[in-house]
């Protein structure tokens, strides 16, 4: 059978039925944005892991080796922090072509230790071989979570709003504007915009401290990051969590740069936020009436603003946009396809 026929998620679901088996440590499998295992009496370790992949998720021409390092730690925190972690420790399998040089390679390393000092991580290990032709940086990592703070995509319930961390959209629209500089030479964006709408792709910045806030509230059911769209996501939290849910359009919060984009490009704005990868933003869901409290918190703790973007149906309800004057239409991810 072709991998296109089962695509990415029906490929890991069968691989899950293959590897499952009792394990009484085990609180989180696979499914989930990391795996969780009961260490101690109270503390539980999580695992992740990540790679990106040269010409699939990287282009040197657009990408620096830096930036393609600290995009490879940051998608793995951004996974931890989705669990209501803290990050630990990092093994970094690096495939390299032998065209490579050290000093490119090293600035790979710059790369993944900014990101790992920034968010309180180590390197403690890896593995180093030969690629035929392209680049491959692969992280496994390592973090720690009271078992009071576990938050899973399978915790919401019918009624619950559906809130998302920060803006949409703009990773994708940052892609999207490289790509158009690399090809034409020009930036049709103006320099602050411009500059706006780039880093959100080349330096995402995962939302560790924000997610810390939202589970000490201990109010929160489900919550994940936003790595393929925000459809895809909301898709994720309702399957595991056994609901439906509808997504308010002219709720979703994008920013100007995005706007501009997609303007400039002719490219559906709610296409970038539903759609596009990489925004490592948070998508939670939490009771209608926790959803100030929190809100407040963490704009006071860490600046960013919170969204409340739709609200958890019954599973019969299946899953729905909803525009600006009313219409409703099914909610379809259609996040980057691997095969
Ligand atoms: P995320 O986008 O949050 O990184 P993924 O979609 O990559 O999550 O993975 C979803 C789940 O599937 C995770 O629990 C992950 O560990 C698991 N998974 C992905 N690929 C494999 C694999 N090849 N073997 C076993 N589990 C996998
Ligand atoms: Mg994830």
């Amino acid at each position: 059978m072709k991998l296109s026929r089962i695509g990415e998620f029906g490929l890991i679901d069968r691989l899950e039925r293959l590897v499952s088996h009792p394990d009484e440590q085990l609180v989180v499998g696979i499914g989930d944005d990391a795996a969780a295992v009961r260490t101690t009496p109270d503390r539980l370790l999580l695992l992740t892991a990540d790679v990106l992949v040269e010409r699939v998720h990287f282009d040197r021409r657009i990408h620096s080796f830096q930036q393609i390092g600290w995009r490879a730690m940051v998608a793995n925190i951004s996974d931890i922090a989705a669990m209501g972690g803290m990050p630990k420790h990092a093994l970094i399998s690096i495939c390299l072509p032998g065209s490579m040089r050290v000093e490119e390679v090293e600035e790979i390393y710059g790369g993944l230790n900014a990101a790992a000092q920034e968010y309180g991580c180590a390197i403690i290990g890896g593995d180093t071989v030969t690629s035929p032709r392209d680049l491959v940086v692969s992280v496994a990592l390592t973090g720690e979570v009271s078992e009071e703070r576990l938050v899973t995509r399978g915790g919401a319930r019918v009624g619950d709003l559906i809130c998302v961390t920060g803006q949409l959209g703009g990773a994708q629209a940052g892609l999207a504007m490289l790509r158009l500089l690399e090809s034409t030479g020009t930036s049709p964006l103006p320099e602050e915009q411009w500059v706006q709408a780039r880093d959100r792709h080349l330096w995402p910045r995962p939302r560790l401290r924000e997610a810390q806030e939202v589970v000490r509230s201990g109010r929160i059911g489900a919550m994940i990051d936003v790595s393929d769209g925000l459809a895809g996501e909301v898709g994720h939290i309702a399957r595991r969590s056994g609901v439906g849910a509808e997504i308010w359009e002219e709720k979703i919060p994008i920013g100007p740069q995005t706007l501009r984009v997609a303007e400039q490009l002719g490219i559906s704005v709610l296409e970038l936020a539903l759609c596009g990868g990489e925004d490592f933003e948070l998508v939670f869901t939490i009771p209608t009436d926790g959803v100030r409290d929190v809100t407040e918190i963490v704009f006071r703790k860490t600046g960013t603003k919170i969204s409340t973007v739709g609200k958890i149906l019954p599973a019969g309800e299946g899953l729905v946009q909803v525009s600006s004057k009313g219409k409703k239409k099914t909610l379809v991810a259609e996040g980057f396809r691997h095969f």
